[in-house]
């Protein structure tokens, strides 16, 4: 029977649910499941369990060859738990014919729900509301409606496009910036696809959706924010250096731009002095974005059954790294 290791979620109601329904869905498929949360993350505890396993299911942290080199001999299968893999040397992985897979689509909805959850909150000011309310001092915030407004998206792709699909009923004109966009989609969902100055120049809501690479490290820097409108918010549910946060935070205080919504940050956890808690009109969240029981199953689920068909013999289409298979 192959096993599993898995490593993402920590210890608590959600994730011991989720966990025990996972090991249930691996035994009905023949195989064996193990769950070792890594809260903190311990790259000895890791490398130890996935000597004693057949295939993993990772999170977020670094993958490279000080790992690889430990654990070929016994682990066939890894299954980034999510869609981003920048921490995932897929050239390392090849040569130790380490398969690397990712569950796409899975966590879509969780994550274009969660952008705008944010982008409402901002736009009505939610936080400074609530902090109103908490201080007794009841005072009357003006805000901008989201109807009716300009939303621009920087990144079409699964995550994007279920932004546009999600909020077509808000009567607002969509326009996207993508260097390989899906051109019927976009026409499909009333989307206007256009170069990254527009986007960045009539938005007032700007949401990323982009992979994080050496082209989109810093893509929104202090250059890319003064050309917004000073009205203007925006969302980042990528990663988080996709910002600059300094050049977010000048932005946000000097009044460049209105808002800020971030559920993802350079260094994660934020460190708890970073100068953007605090501010008036920015609402944080600790990478929650794909936290819902819906996409976390759904991530489970696909996970699963990436490893099931592995061992089967089939070869999943989200497999990253074909070329694992030339490795001697
Ligand atoms: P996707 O691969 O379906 O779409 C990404 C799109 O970005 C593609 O269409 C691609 O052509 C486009 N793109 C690439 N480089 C670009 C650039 N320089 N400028 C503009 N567009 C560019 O991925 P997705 O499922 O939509 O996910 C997007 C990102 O969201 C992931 O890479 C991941 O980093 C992030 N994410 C975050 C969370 C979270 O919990 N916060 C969860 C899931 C995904």
């Amino acid at each position: 029977m192959y096993k599993i290791v898995s490593f993402f979620g920590e210890r608590g109601l959600a994730f011991d649910y989720l966990n025990e329904e996972a090991s249930k869905y691996a035994n009905s498929l023949g195989l064996q499941y193990d769950w070792i949360p890594q809260n903190p993350y311990d790259k000895e505890d890791v490398i130890v369990a996935m000597q004693h396993s057949d295939a993993a299911i990772i999170d977020i942290q670094p993958y490279d060859e000080s790992i690889f080199s430990k654990v070929y001999e016994s682990i066939k299968i890894m299954v980034r738990f999510g869609v981003g893999y920048e921490a995932v040397d897929l050239v390392a992985a090849s040569k130790k014919g380490i398969a690397i897979a990712r569950t796409p689509g899975a966590n879509t909805k969780g994550v274009a729900e969660m952008a705008i959850t944010l982008m409402l909150a901002v736009k009505r000011r939610l936080n400074e509301n609530q902090a109103c309310v908490a201080s007794g001092n009841w005072i009357k915030n003006v805000s901008h409606e989201t109807a009716g407004s300009v939303l621009g998206i920087i990144g079409f792709g699964a995550i994007g496009q279920m932004v546009a699909r999600f909020m077509a009923g808000f009567n607002c004109e969509i326009i996207a910036y993508d260097p390989y966009p899906n051109i019927k989609l976009a026409k499909e969902l009333n989307v206007r696809l256009t170069d990254i100055d527009e986007v960045f120049e009539r938005a007032d809501i700007i949401t990323l959706h982009v992979p994080y690479n050496k082209e989109t490290h810093n893509l929104v820097n202090m250059n890319r924010l003064v050309q917004m409108k000073k009205t203007a918010i925006i969302v980042n549910t990528s990663r988080g250096n996709i910002i600059n946060e300094q050049a977010l935070y000048e932005a946000l205080t000097q009044k460049e731009i209105s808002g800020a919504a971030l559920d993802v940050f350079a260094h994660e956890p934020l460190n708890p002095n970073s100068p953007l808690i605090g501010l008036g009109n920015v609402v944080l969240t600790p990478h929650v974005s794909s936290q819902t029981y819906e996409s976390l199953w759904r991530i489970y689920k696909m996970a699963i059954d990436t490893i099931s068909d592995f061992f089967a013999g089939k070869d999943p289409s989200n497999i990253l790294n074909p070329e694992y298979k030339k490795a001697v």
